[in-house]
C-alpha cells in the first residue's frame, strides 16, 4: 500500500483521512476560539483578504471546500448577494454541523454537503469560484483535489487557496519555537488536546511551499496562477483561473 505523511509520521495513504477526521472530531467544539487565540485574530484578516482575491460578484455560485465552521462561507455570502449561492462543504460531520448551526443562528441558510474534496458530488462547470481555506494541507491526494476543483469550475472561474505556507527565512526559528513549543500547550489548555495542535504544526511543515503549490495548480490545468504572501509567508493565498 502506498504511504503518505500525517504530520511527520509516515502512514498508509488509506489511513490518513481517518486520522485527519480524528483531529477535527476532537477540535470541532473549540475550533473557533482556538483559531482566534493561536493566530491572535489574524485568521480573520487572512480570510477577508482571500475573499477579496476571489473577486466574487453578485450572482456567483461559490463552493466552499473544507469549509468547516463556515467562516469563509459567511464572508462569501456577503459578496454573492441574494441572487448568488454559496455551498458549505466538508468531509467532517461535527465541523459541518457547527458551521451550519452558526450560519443558521445568524439567519443565513445555505446548502450544506458532507463530501470529500477528492471526489466532489457536483457536475462539471457548476461554480464560478471554488475556495479552500486551511483545508488542502489535510488532503491525502492534493493533485486529485485540485483536478476536482478544476472540473467543477465554469470557464473563467477561479480557485482560491488560503493555506499555511513557508515563512520568511529569518523568522523560521521563532516560528518553529511558537509552533512546536507554544502551540501544543495552548491546544492542551484550551482544547484539551495537545496532539492535534502538534499535528497542525507538523502538517504545515509538510505542505508544499508557495512555488510548489503554484506548480501543482498549473499541472492541474489552472492558468494565470499567482500567489500573495501574508504575515511574512506564514500563510499564502493562491489564485488560479479555469480557462
Ligand atoms: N475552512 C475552515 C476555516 O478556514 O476555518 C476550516 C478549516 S479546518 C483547519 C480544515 C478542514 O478541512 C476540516 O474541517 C476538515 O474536516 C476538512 N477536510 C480535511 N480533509 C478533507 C477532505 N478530504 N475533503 C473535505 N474536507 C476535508
Amino acid at each position: 500500500m502506498s504511504k503518505t505523511h500525517f504530520g511527520f509520521t509516515q502512514v498508509d495513504a488509506g489511513d490518513k483521512a481517518r486520522r485527519v477526521r480524528g483531529v477535527f472530531d476532537s477540535v470541532a467544539p473549540r475550533y473557533d476560539v482556538m483559531n482566534d487565540v493561536m493566530s491572535v485574530g489574524l485568521h480573520r484578516l487572512w480570510k477577508r483578504f482571500a475573499v477579496d482575491v476571489a473577486r466574487v460578484r453578485p450572482g456567483h455560485r461559490v463552493l466552499d471546500v473544507a469549509g468547516g465552521t463556515g467562516d469563509m462561507t459567511r464572508l462569501l455570502l456577503d459578496r454573492v448577494g441574494p441572487e448568488g449561492r454559496v455551498w458549505l462543504t466538508d468531509i467532517n460531520g461535527p465541523m459541518l454541523a457547527t458551521g451550519r448551526d452558526r450560519l443558521a443562528d445568524a439567519g443565513r441558510l445555505v446548502p450544506v454537503v458532507r463530501c470529500d474534496a477528492e471526489t466532489l458530488p457536483f457536475p462539471d462547470a457548476a461554480f464560478d469560484c471554488v475556495c479552500v481555506a486551511f483545508g488542502l494541507r489535510n488532503m491525502t491526494h492534493k493533485e486529485m483535489a485540485l483536478a476536482e476543483f478544476r472540473r467543477v469550475l465554469a470557464p473563467a472561474g477561479r480557485l482560491v487557496v488560503l493555506e499555511f505556507s513557508r515563512v520568511w527565512k529569518p523568522l523560521e526559528k521563532i516560528y518553529d519555537f511558537y509552533s512546536f513549543s507554544v502551540l501544543p500547550r495552548i491546544g492542551k489548555a484550551i482544547a484539551r488536546d495537545a496532539d492535534s495542535y502538534r499535528y497542525l504544526a507538523e502538517s504545515i511543515r509538510m505542505h508544499p511551499d508557495q512555488e510548489t503549490l503554484a506548480a501543482l495548480m498549473r499541472q492541474a490545468g489552472f492558468g494565470g496562477v499567482e500567489y500573495f504572501n501574508l504575515s511574512a509567508g506564514v500563510v499564502a493565498v493562491h489564485r488560479g483561473w479555469a480557462s
